[in-house]
């Protein structure tokens, strides 16, 4: 069992020649609302490969809650921990694409706030009744910590996807299993610089330092990089051409968990998750992107029509 104790977004995107300038308004082409947030779609990615798995969150009394619980409900994740609260609006995340690419984005995180240590402290048995819970920062600290102090003093496996970055205090930092950062993440978290290979490894060294077990570093189409106080290995990405690389860290990081929860070696499960990242970019959107089990069975299939020249 996996618990994902996060957040729920609706992406409601807008296609446009440009993005406006402020006080400006331009006639968009489309429109497209997908579900997302980095909870939901770990939850969901970590489903689709076949684990048992269970979310902690929170959403609104209103139809994007309705809808987000529905998607992940149908993606075969169990929402029962997914609390509807009526006082306060579900998270949105308004996306604006313009033709060159580029994009910009305001999250309204509304009900992802309001999941406090509390309502963690009423789940408690939900939270230890789990292999391994995979956590990332869309949600309040103070609610993340309650959910890795309950987990780890049941002896779970806490793995915690520092994203986005925020200053993390060394009682959460003793109590990670494995923490999971991309470069820009790293260099947040540690005050040191990560342009070099040699600065990487410094600044992971200043993590593990502060008591993280085992750190997994992505570095996109570099692969990844694990380090704990024993050894060093980097991991090549694997060669595709990349169409959108949303939601590339949310399937590793799932990907990560349900091969960890299944009892198989950080090797193997950084190794499965490079597999299900790189099916990823290949695939335009979050949740739509995200590979099944019996996609990925057939990587080896995949990976000759896919890599690029
Ligand atoms: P994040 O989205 O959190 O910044 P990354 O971009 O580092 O995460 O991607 C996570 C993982 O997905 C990488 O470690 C790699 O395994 C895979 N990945 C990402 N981008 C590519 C790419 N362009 N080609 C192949 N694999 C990729």
């Amino acid at each position: 069992m996996i618990t994902v104790a996060g957040s729920l977004n609706m992406d409601l995107v807008v296609y446009a020649d440009r993005i406006p300038r402020p006080g400006e308004t331009v006639l968009g082409r489309n429109f497209r609302q997908m579900p997302g947030g980095k909870g939901a779609n770990q939850a969901s990615a970590a489903a689709k490969l076949g684990a048992d798995v269970r979310m902690i969150g929170c959403v609104g009394a209103d139809s994007f809650g309705a809808q987000l619980k529905e998607s992940l409900s149908s993606d075969g994740v169990d929402v029962e921990y997914v609390m509807v609260k009526p006082d306060v609006a579900t998270g949105v995340a308004v996306i604006q694409v313009e033709s060159s690419g580029d994009n910009s984005i305001t999250v309204a995180a509304g009900a992802n706030y309001s999941i406090t240590a509390e309502d963690i402290a009423g789940m408690k048995d939900v939270v230890t009744d789990t292999d391994v819970i995979l956590l990332q920062l869309e949600i309040p600290l103070e609610t993340v910590k309650a959910a890795i102090f309950a987990a780890k003093s049941a002896g779970k496996l806490v793995i915690l996807n520092p994203a986005p970055a925020a200053v993390l205090d060394e009682e959460i930092l003793r109590r990670t299993d494995i923490l999971t950062p991309n470069e820009t993440e790293l260099e947040f978290l540690s005050g040191h610089r990560t342009d070099t290979l040699e600065n990487l490894k410094a600044a992971g060294t200043i993590l593990l330092e502060k008591g993280v077990k085992d750190l997994v570093i992505t570095l996109g189409s570099r692969g990844a990089l694990h380090m704990n106080r024993n050894s060093t290995a980097h991991y090549d990405a694997y060669r595709v051409n990349a169409v959108d690389t949303t939601a590339a860290g949310d399937s590793f990081n799932a990907a990560l968990a349900v091969f960890l929860s299944e009892g198989k070696t950080m090797e193997e499960a950084i190794g499965f998750a490079m597999k299900v990242g790189a099916m990823t970019v290949t695939k335009e959107g979050a949740q739509p992107s995200l590979p099944l089990l019996e996609e990925v069975n057939h990587f080896d299939q995949w990976i000759k029509d896919h890599i690029k020249s």
